[in-house]
């Protein structure tokens, strides 16, 4: 008796790990891969929070005209960590075409009206199906802003929520006071998405779903992708560190890592590793329950279950390089100036690679000249929001069915 080979789901990440439970619900067999235990990597210390307002992509000319600021102040919410410049230049040229292009960054905002559409149902349904409910809350989000300036910035953003039919209130700064108890007197205003919904634990998201899957029948391995067998446009199997593993379909969503297996594969993925980091703090004087970000020091404020969370603010660097922990300091001086008085012990910090594509758009979708390869990575500021609309979309196109036009721009072949 031969039994049927299985879809090879590669990084049990968030991405992956609600892709394989996506491909199982379709009924194929399905084997997560991972050199590590699921969840470990990015999608353990996010900020928690499903951005399905991030609506305009960060490749954009207000994004372009920080890079001068980015380069020199190693404290701002963009910075570059210097060792890796060399490695970073081809990146940021792409970067700076693609936020200069009006077409390119059209695709963004197109691409991400159906992302986030379907990133909400999605997530809506795997909370149900998996039973993950005690995990998320939806309690809103509020971004705080210190200027009238800095709230003025975010205008073209609010517009373009606005016409897709977001919704949110402006609040000054005492209602955002009343809304997050223990804010600084000097924030100014304030815009609440009060459906905004948020993971007290992301770790732990992953991780049942790990669980779910496997209790329904699917295989969690642990090993590291070294290469590919083919015959012709196909996968035939995955080559593992000393055995290999036949392959129905391929799935790859090994976060920062995806391009070294796409090389492997005869095509790009030039992803770097936008550092974020997140500190955790004993919930001292904590009297909030959503995810606050000051929306120009990039990070979030989130209450988590074992801890009050400080996470974000962006780091290019290139691959393995040593963490750079006074931007995790930093988050614990930002926090004092947002909120005085509250947060208390340091628990724990951490460092992840956010994986982003010099356009800020996701790969979503079939590998060029490959029938049975799929693209699931470079999902950046925002995986945890697109992780399982990414799973839907790939199930759905396995199953022949056409991708929404708009999503062309989110097509793994378009580096060539
Ligand atoms: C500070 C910070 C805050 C954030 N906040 C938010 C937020 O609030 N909301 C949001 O939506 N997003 C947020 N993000 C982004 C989000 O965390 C990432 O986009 C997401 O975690 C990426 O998930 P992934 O599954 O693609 O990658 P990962 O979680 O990195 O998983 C990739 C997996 O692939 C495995 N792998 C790699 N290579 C191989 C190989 N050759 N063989 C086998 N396995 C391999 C790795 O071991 C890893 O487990 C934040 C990120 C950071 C850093």
């Amino acid at each position: 008796m031969t039994t049927e080979a299985s879809i090879i789901v590669i990084g049990a990440g968030i991405v992956g790990t609600a892709t394989a439970r996506a491909l199982q619900r379709a009924g194929h067999p399905v084997t997560l891969l991972d050199s590590a235990e699921p969840g470990r990597a990015t999608s353990y210390g996010n900020a928690g929070f499903i951005a399905i307002d991030h609506v305009l992509p960060l490749a954009r000319p207000s994004t372009l005209k920080r890079l001068p600021q980015m380069l020199m102040d190693r404290n701002g919410p963009l910075t570059v960590h210097p060792p890796s410049i060399p490695h970073l230049l081809p990146w940021m040229a792409r970067f700076a075409r693609a936020a200069y292009s009006r077409a390119e960054v059209r695709k963004g905002t197109d691409s991400f009206g159906p992302l986030m559409a379907e990133a909400n149902v999605a997530w809506k349904a795997e909370i149900q199906a998996s039973g993950l409910g005690e995990l998320f809350k939806t309690r809103g989000a509020l971004y705080v802003y210190e200027s009238e300036l800095s709230f003025a910035a975010g205008a073209e953003e609010r517009e373009l929520q606005r016409a897709k039919g977001t919704d949110f209130e402006i609040v000054d700064g005492n209602r955002a006071r009343e809304l997050a108890p223990g804010l600084s007197s000097h924030i100014v205003r304030g815009v609440y998405y009060s459906h905004g919904m948020h993971t007290i634990n992301p770790y732990r998201v992953v991780t049942t779903l790990a669980e779910r899957f496997v209790a329904d029948g699917g295989t969690v391995m642990r090993a590291r992708v070294r290469g590919f067998t083919r015959s012709g446009n196909q996968v035939t199997s995955v080559r593992l560190t000393d055995s290999e593993l036949p392959a129905k379909a391929v799935v790859i969503a090994a976060g920062r890592a995806s391009g070294e297996l796409t090389r492997l594969l005869g095509f790009n993925a030039p992803l770097v590793a936008e550092r974020g980091y997140h500190v955790m703090l004993a919930p001292d004087n904590v009297r909030f329950d959503m995810p606050v970000s000051p929306a120009e020091r990039g990070f979030f404020i989130t209450p988590m279950e074992d801890g009050l969370r400080v996470a974000g603010t962006v780091e290019l660097a290139a691959p393995h390089q040593p963490p750079s922990w006074h931007r995790a300091d930093l988050l614990i001086r930002h926090l004092k100036d947002i909120f005085p008085g509250v947060g208390g012990a340091e628990l724990s910090r951490w460092i992840g690679e956010r994986p982003s594509l010099p356009d800020f758009r996701p790969a979503i979708g079939r590998a060029p000249r490959l029938a049975n390869v799929y693209c699931g990575y470079g999902h950046q500021h925002v995986g945890l929001t697109l992780a399982t609309a990414t799973g839907r979309l790939i199930a759905r196109q396995m199953e022949g069915e056409e991708l929404p036009t708009a999503l062309a721009a989110c097509d793994p072949g378009r580096f060539g």
